[in-house]
């Protein structure tokens, strides 16, 4: 599936398989989860994306082919591509351990072609070995949704009670990730979105309501996931003194101007960006050894613009994924 012009559907398109240029391998595309990312790329709110684009950026595929001086993986292993898909290496924040926040990186599925399709090509350095517990269309979620839900969460530092706004993807696998740790999760949803406060109670959280409404209890952080800048202020209300509120998102609507009481007592803001191939490790060795239960609802390639769809109403409990291994 291609976009051509942000703002206008995807178009199929038949796509031949590429030829894997040197350090990449070529992956039969298996799934590929929809991300709130790919709406935002879709609907044209991130600047320049590559045109025309294969959107996706948690891809499970089988190597089928390799490029020149790829070794790294042999044909037939199964691996995942996220959204950080190359860095430049070199530059200080790379070499400082913060290639998430290279200025040169390339985006899987914004600047660098993803997983919308039957086949794909990835630098094999920024590749992950897909434990084998978890099926394809479990896994791909894994790849975005889990990575950047675990560098938010390490953002979050040792909070106990953890508020999560937003009870989508990231957040359903997040609240199984900290309840492993032992924390307590507060889910907050859209006002009157009961079925995704019953999703959250499922899914361990001991408390879960509206997010208009003040935590019943103060939080010791907060991760925002809903791309609404209303809810900075909101969770800074919830949070205790000392407290962090992380912003998971890619993009968010503009955050209102809120009393610097609000703030004050050593509260802090602050957001995620992207993720490091270390968050990677750390994660997936986390994952295989949590008992995961993720939700991965399956549809094929050629949905791929009812799924996005799906994802902008807002009425999806766990993940929309795009699985092409029944073909
Ligand atoms: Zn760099
Ligand atoms: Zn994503």
């Amino acid at each position: 599936m291609i976009l051509d012009v942000p703002g206008r559907p995807l178009r199929a398109a038949e796509i031949p398989a590429p030829v894997p240029a040197a350090g990449q391998v070529r992956l039969r595309v298996r799934a590929c989860a929809v991300c709130r990312t790919d709406l935002h790329v879709v609907d044209g709110e991130l600047p320049d994306p590559k045109l025309p684009l294969v959107p996706g950026h948690e891809i499970v595929g089988v190597v089928e082919a390799a490029g020149p001086g790829a070794s790294r993986f042999k044909t037939g292993d199964r691996v995942g591509v996220p959204w950080l898909g190359w860095t430049c290496g070199e530059c200080g924040d790379c070499r400082a351990g913060r290639e998430n926040l290279c200025a040169t990186a390339r985006f899987t599925g914004y600047t660098l072609d993803g997983g919308y399709a039957d086949f794909a090509v990835a630098d094999e350095r920024f590749c992950f070995p897909i434990p084998p517990a978890f099926p394809d269309a479990e896994a791909a979620p894994l790849l975005c949704a889990g990575l950047i839900g675990y560098r938010s969460l390490k953002k979050a530092g040792e909070a106990a009670r953890l508020g999560l706004y937003g009870f989508g993807a990231a957040a359903h696998i997040v609240a199984q990730v900290a309840r492993s740790q032992g924390r307590e999760i507060f889910a907050f949803t859209r006002p009157g979105d009961s079925e995704a406060q019953d999703f959250a109670r499922s899914k361990g959280a001991a408390w879960a309501g509206d997010s208009d409404a003040p935590a019943p209890a103060p939080l010791d952080a907060a991760i925002i996931f809903a791309p609404v800048g209303a809810l900075v202020p909101a969770a800074l209300r919830s949070v205790r003194p000392g407290g962090t509120v992380v912003c998971g998102g890619i993009h968010m609507s503009d955050i209102p101007s809120f009393p610097y009481e609000w703030l004050w007592r050593e509260r802090s803001v602050c957001s995620v960006a992207n993720l490091t191939r270390r968050d990677g490790e750390e994660f997936f060795a986390l994952a295989s050894r949590i008992p995961l239960e993720l939700r991965a609802n399956p549809c094929r390639l050629e949905e791929a613009n009812e799924a996005v769809a799906r994802l902008r109403s807002g009425r999806v409990q766990g993940a929309e994924v795009l699985v092409m291994n029944d073909r």
